[in-house]
């Protein structure tokens, strides 16, 4: 059988070769995945836009159209990746290398190397299956998931099957259900002055660093109280507040005017977002007003455990073993369920602790065994 596009390795190395680092465009890398699927007979693509038209979700269709049962299944995989650290990498991280069954890269992980092989299989099972098929690359993963949300805007949940296998790295075992992430700033304003005149001042910075303590009261509250599906999560059974960033000032000799304090929360699913940020404006009362705001800045919703899906069962039809703990980290599964009600299994090559760090890896063969993997799903699934 001749394929329609290159192999999955020269994908790779194409796909890691752009620098698709949230922060800026995956134009490029999109229409070099429009490029290899152009050839594909009996497809349907289309690009889902954000609103600066900087960055795009990538669609393709395969098979009948999607029915009012929603049958079928997204294949799925973020195209995006995190930045490049300054240190660490001892080589270009933007160029695969490959050593004693590793290939290393920026994103080979996390996770161009499944976005390689789900490309591949769509191709090859395009013009055979009798279900709908659709391939979904997003952007913004990283970063929120702000590539799905997208999706929710523009398109009707209708056209997408209700079920996605998500790609992400967790070394071959299927992940049910993962964390979410809320995140916030509390912007501190003052006033100006020479600080040998402070009388004529006001300190930015002295409010956010009581906010920080009583942020810090919070963590360890959340931490005494666990939570929905706590015991999914042994390493951190618990809502996990991070005060993560903390900037403002100018100079030694000025009272700074403005600092800025960012911290998240990884929720449990099943917890209500808005309760948590309730308990934190009411946690920080005292201190907030004019001069202290807090924001909301993103919500990344947690992915519930869905029952009864059709991919469950063909990943364990495969031999893929249940990892009975979630994901503590999010994904687009989350975003996916909360917008477009469809539901997600993670289930991917590579290890996550190998992922957003210098050196970045995973092993060969396991790419390999999933892109087989891959195929011998879709044949059970859509075929
Ligand atoms: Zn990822």
């Amino acid at each position: 059988m001749t394929l329609p596009c290159p192999p999955v390795r020269e994908m790779l190395n194409a796909l890691v070769g752009i620098d698709t680092t949230s922060s800026g465009s995956n134009l490029a890398a999109v229409e070099l995945v429009e490029s290899w699927l152009e050839s594909v007979p009996n497809i349907r693509m289309q690009r889902i836009y954000d609103s600066a038209k900087k960055k795009a979700n990538l669609i393709a269709w395969a098979g009948p159209e999607v029915g009012p049962d929603r049958d079928g299944l997204i294949v799925s995989g973020h195209l995006d990746c995190v930045p490049v650290e300054a240190e660490g990498w001892t080589g270009d991280p933007f160029v695969v290398r490959e050593h004693s069954d590793r290939l290393y890269g920026r994103g080979v992980c996390d996770m161009k190397g499944f976005d390689a092989i789900a490309v591949a299989s769509f191709a090859q099972a395009a013009s055979s299956v009798t279900r709908p098929l659709v391939l979904m690359m997003s952007f913004d993963e990283e970063v929120g998931s702000h590539g799905i949300a997208a999706i929710a805007d523009q398109l009707d949940p209708s056209v997408l099957p209700r079920e996605a296998l998500i790609g992400e790295p967790t070394s071959g075992k299927i992940v049910a259900l993962h964390k979410g992430h809320l995140r916030f700033t509390l912007s501190s304003t003052g006033k100006n002055a020479h600080t040998a005149f402070p009388q004529d001042g006001v300190n930015a910075i002295e409010p956010l660093a009581e906010a920080a303590v009583r942020l810090a009261e919070l963590r360890r509250q959340f931490e005494q109280e666990g939570g929905p599906n706590a015991d999914r999560f042994p390493e951190a059974p618990f809502l996990v507040l991070t005060v993560a960033i903390i900037e403002g000032g100018s100079a030694i000799n000025v009272v700074p005017d403005d600092a800025r304090l960012g911290f998240g929360v990884r929720l449990l699913p099943g917890t209500d977002p808005e309760a948590v940020e309730a308990r934190i404006r009411s946690h920080l009362r005292p201190l907030l007003g004019d001069k202290l705001r807090l924001t909301r800045d993103a919500f990344s919703p947690p992915m519930p455990e869905h029952q009864g899906l059709k991919i469950r069962k063909a990943l364990h039809d495969i031999g893929a073993p249940l990892d009975p703990h979630g994901a503590p980290f999010g994904t687009d599964g989350g975003m996916l369920f909360a917008k477009l009600g469809v539901q997600s299994l993670l289930w991917g090559p590579g290890d996550i602790q190998n992922a957003h760090m210098p050196d970045e890896w995973i092993q060969s063969h396991e790419l390999e065994t999933s892109a087989s993997d891959l195929r011998s799903i879709l044949g059970r699934l859509v075929f």
